[in-house]
């Protein structure tokens, strides 16, 4: 295969992969992005490199408490009801993939795509310079009683097939590991991998600028459209600065990616599944990695910013304005597992970010259905930073004409 001249739309954690591991292969690489690299979805995350996560979002269990999350519009996942019409063909797909034989194939899937997660986050990291952005300890959970511990049996196990062990955790154990948190969990455990970035903006800052240290190009304008010649993307038409011939085309552009697999004549469901944060500078505490919690979505992470609350999913659409409420909501359930945690003052930043989400909780990997020279990395939902370098090195082998380690046909973007 020889090499080419790759074009990328969208400087977040996946098209910055993308073009770092396509340049180790030999090719030249144009970003273009109409905000700074990171400044996307992958500016504020939880910063979780949550490679045990091997069970979608949404499985059986969680189906059974959607209803009663729904009623709560500050609750871990909600929706604007004036949205739902636009929603439901999302909805619908996301309660087929739900059922129990769906979950088991794309738990299958999920773990294909973890296996080397931490092995191409060190490769991006290392050639940066930026080894020490990953922090390898391994998450906690809490848990309030027993039950809700028993409750998560079949996830437990789901991750134990796939080699990754949530040891429990005795109260004294969890007040040993992090002696500031509550000391009434009724127990824990580790997630099994999930470790975690101190900065998930500076990974992204410090891979861009790997990238154009070895020649890469990243151009910060507007990509209005992307002209077709018979089956081939032609050219692109950018806000700023006029059109650019395209030699092959990578679509990395997160939730705003449906933009242009729709002008393609590819049909994808993309849904923004809109997430938040809190950040305390001074927290008052001390911690030595991240937790989740049993009663919310959310997780806490210590970064090097302050400790950052991160979580809940609302559907709104791409442009509705934010709801600073739901960010605010998360800080009672990180008081309740830090008692001394500081209170919300002047200093907290805020920050609400759209999650490219598909329906079966697997994100979009392989060449258009229409287009000989267009490839998508896209719809990574609550898994983009994990899945970021290893969606980037999978794009690179495809690109370059090379077999990947895994089958990538549940990526397929014509499975919806
Ligand atoms: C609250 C929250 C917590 C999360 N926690 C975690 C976590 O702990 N672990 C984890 O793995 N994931 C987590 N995620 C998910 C993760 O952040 C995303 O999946 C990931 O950032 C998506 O990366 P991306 O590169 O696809 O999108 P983005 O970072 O959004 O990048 C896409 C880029 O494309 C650009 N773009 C779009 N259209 C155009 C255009 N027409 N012209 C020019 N540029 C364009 C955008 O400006 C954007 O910068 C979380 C998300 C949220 C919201």
């Amino acid at each position: 295969m020889t090499q080419s001249h790759i074009t990328i739309i969208g400087a977040g954690i996946i098209g910055i992969s993308t073009a770092a591991f396509l340049q180790r292969a030999g090719h030249k690489v144009t970003v273009i992005d109409r905000v700074a690299p990171g400044d996307g979805c992958s500016f504020g995350n939880a910063g979780g490199v949550a490679f045990a996560e091997v069970m979608p979002t949404i499985h059986p269990r969680i189906l059974l408490k959607i209803p009663g999350w729904l009623l709560d519009p500050l609750g871990p996942l909600t929706i604007r009801w004036s949205y739902l019409p636009k929603a439901l063909p999302w909805f619908l797909a996301a309660g087929r993939n739900a059922l129990p034989d769906r979950v088991r194939k794309i738990t299958a899937a999920r773990g294909a795509l973890s296996l080397r997660v931490v092995g191409d986050f060190d490769t991006l990291l290392h050639d940066a310079n930026a080894s020490d952005l990953l922090v390898k300890k391994d998450s906690l959970r809490l848990y309030d009683t027993e039950a809700q511990y028993r409750a998560e049996e079949t996830e437990r196990i789901a991750k134990r097939e796939y080699g990754y062990e949530m040891k429990k955790l005795s109260p004294g154990e969890i007040a040993e590991i992090e002696p500031d948190l509550a000391r009434d969990f009724a127990c824990g455990s580790f997630h099994g991998g999930w470790y975690y970035v101190r900065n998930p903006k500076t990974v992204v800052t410090s891979i861009a600028e790997c990238v154009v240290r070895n020649g890469g190009e990243i151009i910060c304008d507007d990509v209005l459209e992307v002209g077709q010649e018979g089956s081939r993307a032609a050219h692109i038409r950018l806000k700023a600065g006029g059109e650019r011939k395209l030699d092959r085309l990578v679509i990395c552009a997160g939730a705003y990616s449906n933009f242009f697999a729709r002008s393609f004549g590819d049909k994808v469901l993309l849904e923004a599944e809109r997430g938040y944060h809190l950040v305390i500078p001074d927290p008052g505490i001390t911690l030595g990695r991240s937790f989740t919690y049993v009663a919310t979505p959310m997780a806490v992470t210590p970064m090097d910013m302050g400790l950052r609350l991160a979580g809940t999913d609302e559907f709104a659409g791409l442009e509705a304005e934010p709801n600073w409420k739901r960010a605010d909501a998360l800080w009672p359930f990180a008081k309740r597992c830090l008692p001394n945690l500081r209170a919300i003052d002047q200093n907290v930043s805020r920050w609400m970010g759209r999650r490219p989400g598909t329906p079966d909780g697997l994100p979009v990997i392989g060449p258009s259905r229409r287009l000989t020279n267009v490839w998508y990395g896209f719809g990574h939902s609550h898994m983009g930073l994990t899945w970021g370098p290893t969606t980037g090195r999978l794009l690179s082998e495809l690109l370059s004409g090379n077999k990947s380690n895994i089958d990538l046909s549940p990526f397929r973007a014509d499975r919806f």
